[in-house]
């Protein structure tokens, strides 16, 4: 193995900064890293031998114990676990013979959960050994399993057909489906492949392309909604002898699943998308980071790539441009959310845990190997093409007047069509629940666990009476005005993850906590806010639910909300917002839990509470006396 693991780093010319690709290739080879592997990869990086512990821990696909012959990763988000993931779990646990978390004695079978996986839409889902299966139930369970067993090749037990479109593609060969349910100027057959690059490019010199999309106003797709053409123009001024433009493919919201549609349909349009920002902004290195969830895109998401380089365009003097030279590589992650965060994801390129950088500076200013580094989401790069195709007057007849062009959403949950969507700035909460076919709809969850949970009265007209029926038995005020709630930067923000959840949900014990979970599992542990508040507001909201609660714990849960957003980055500063919008949206479902009567109650123990945290993470929080 020895020899082995020194071919491997050889491949990648001995740079520590592709680490995470030597890592990912020893795991192919022999399912994980162990200290003699660790120590041989110190010695050959010249890096010490923590500098590699802490990148093997920090990652959910990565194991420094040796794993079983299939290693069963079972997607744990709230619509699977609204689709029986109950039953398939222990459907998966009496076939292979042992509990979620272990491997089978003969090392046949690991079970394993694993956080949203990019398949709403067709969940419970589950990744056994790179290979993607949906629509999972106890019956289709018990097959597999069976399969396995009888010595069945595991691909030959894909249970339904390849999926659709280019799902199929013999590079890819996936039973996922890409259920688009609605197009438009961006998920749309006319694209002609690469024409941006071919035929318009050079029409326009790097400053007119900026100020095209500029003046398109195209923001941020990844949620952020930051301009693009503002960042395109910050990373063209920066000066460095590199510039790098990355493509955030790492969509880990739970919900979300747009990204995985375009890279199967559309993947030349993104990568042209880099092409033009290269263009634009000066950029000679792409990186495309691409979430391991979605390794079974990576063989046909790199044909494209090699046949672009064929055409020259990629590579040096592209389609004829003097010194425009750029390439693209699409670096695979190891399961992680946090690495959606810009920095995350950066330190995670270069071979790190991806912990969130401090800012300033920003990625633009120094980013990637402290090279001005530009990243962008898939959909907006997608979105950049049409934009220099067809003009910015073009796009902005789209959308409102704050928020210009189409969003996609990926709808999942209480509904008849879930699926992709591509619908206009602007779109109400009522039109998307009419799109897909959602009925007695209690809440949405938009923009995902970080996002909000809205009510009926954000997207219904019912009158005052009906309402009631959903606030009982609180006997709270309702709100005498309903909105239709838009989708927009200044109404409803999104990165277009939507969760519907009907009346028959149980929002807080079933949606709620398993959203704080989420945020639990996915903290990489630096802030102790972000460390521990998330796990002390679970406990307290189980308090609640138990019936302990008073109306103490409301407000205890409402400040901690506030203290948590000091947190670095995005994931610890939006992590109380299922329990902070669902109190905002849905307060008479805590009223109805706490005991009215006792409004002070002196049993909760703070420290006692961090102290679990604190082991949960496996971190220390010093406490001092005044
Ligand atoms: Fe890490 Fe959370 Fe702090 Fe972000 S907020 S840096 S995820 S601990």
């Amino acid at each position: 193995m020895k020899e082995k693991i020194n071919q491997i780093i050889s491949k990648y010319d001995s740079d520590k900064n592709r680490l995470m690709d030597i890592l990912l290739d020893i795991h192919e080879e022999k399912g994980y890293v162990d200290k003699n592997d660790i120590g041989i990869l110190a010695k050959s990086l010249v890096i010490s031998m923590a500098q590699v512990e802490e990148t093997v821990s920090f990652y959910h696909f990565f194991s420094d114990k040796p794993r079983a012959k299939y290693n069963i990763y079972l997607n744990n988000s709230i619509t699977a676990c609204m689709r029986d993931r109950k039953g398939v779990k222990e459907a998966f646990e009496k076939a292979c013979g042992t509990t979620f978390g272990n491997v089978t004695e003969d090392s046949t079978f690991g079970l394993y959960d694993t956080s949203c996986i990019g398949m709403n839409d067709q969940g419970p889902a589950a990744i056994i050994n790179d290979i993607v299966f949906t629509n999972l139930t106890p019956y289709r369970v018990v097959k597999l399993i069976t399969g396995l067993k009888e010595g069945k090749e595991l691909r030959s037990l894909i249970y339904e057909s390849y999926g659709d479109g280019n799902n199929a593609d013999p590079d890819m060969h996936a039973m996922v489906h890409n259920n688009i349910r609605k197009g438009s100027i961006l998920l749309n057959k006319d694209y002609e492949r690469f024409d941006v690059i071919k035929n318009e490019l050079t029409k326009h010199s790097p400053e007119d392309v900026i100020q095209i999309i500029e003046d398109s106003d195209l923001r941020g797709r990844g949620g952020a909604g930051f301009p693009t053409g503002m960042k395109w123009r910050f990373g063209r001024r920066v000066e460095g002898s590199h510039r790098v433009i990355i493509c955030n493919a790492d969509e880990g919201e739970p919900g979300t699943f747009k990204d995985r549609v375009m890279l199967t349909e559309f993947p030349d349009l993104v990568f042209e998308g880099m092409v033009i920002a290269a263009y634009a902004t000066g950029a000679d290195i792409g990186l495309v980071y691409l979430r391991y969830e979605y390794k079974y895109m990576l063989k046909y998401l790199n044909r494209i790539l090699s046949e672009m380089r064929e055409k020259n365009y990629l590579g040096n003097n592209i389609n004829g441009v003097k010194d425009f030279d750029f390439d693209i590589r699409i670096q695979l992650g190891a399961g992680a959310y946090v690495c959606g965060e810009e920095s995350a994801l950066i330190e995670s390129l270069e071979g790190k845990r991806g912990e969130p950088r401090d800012k300033p500076p920003f990625p633009v200013e120094k980013g990637y190997l402290d090279f001005p580094t530009i990243v962008n989401n898939v959909e907006t790069l997608g979105s950049a093409v049409r934009i220099i195709k067809h003009g910015a007057d073009w796009y902005n007849q789209y959308g409102t007047k704050d928020s210009k062009g189409t969003k996609l959403l990926s709808i999942s949950g209480d509904c008849k069509f879930p699926g992709i969507y591509e619908v206009d700035w602007g779109t109400s909460m009522r039109e998307v629940i009419e799109m897909c076919g959602a009925e007695n709809v209690q809440a949405i969850q938009v923009g995902g666990p970080s996002g909000m949970l809205i009510g009926p009265r954000d997207f219904d007209n019912l009158s005052s009476s009906d309402l009631m029926k959903w606030y009982k038995p609180s006997g709270m005020m309702v709100a005498e005005k309903f909105f239709d709630r838009k989708l927009s930067y200044s109404d409803l923000p999104t990165g277009g993850s939507m969760i519907i959840f009907n009346n028959q949900r149980d929002l807080l014990r079933d949606v709620v906590m398993n959203f704080m979970e989420f945020f639990i599992e996915e903290s990489c542990g630096s802030c102790s806010t972000c460390r521990n508040l998330p796990y002390i507001m679970k406990v307290k909201l189980e308090k609640i639910l138990n019936g302990h609660g008073v109306r103490k714990d409301i407000d205890d849960l409402l400040s901690w909300g506030k203290t948590i957003k000091v947190s670095r980055c995005g994931l610890g500063q939006t992590a109380a917002n299922p329990i902070l919008s669902s109190i905002l949206n849905f307060r008479h479902l805590y009223e109805q839990h706490v005991q009215a009567m006792a409004d002070y109650d002196n049993t909760f123990d703070l420290i006692k509470s961090v102290e679990s945290a604190n082991q949960f993470v496996g971190r220390k929080t010093e406490f001092h006396s005044n």
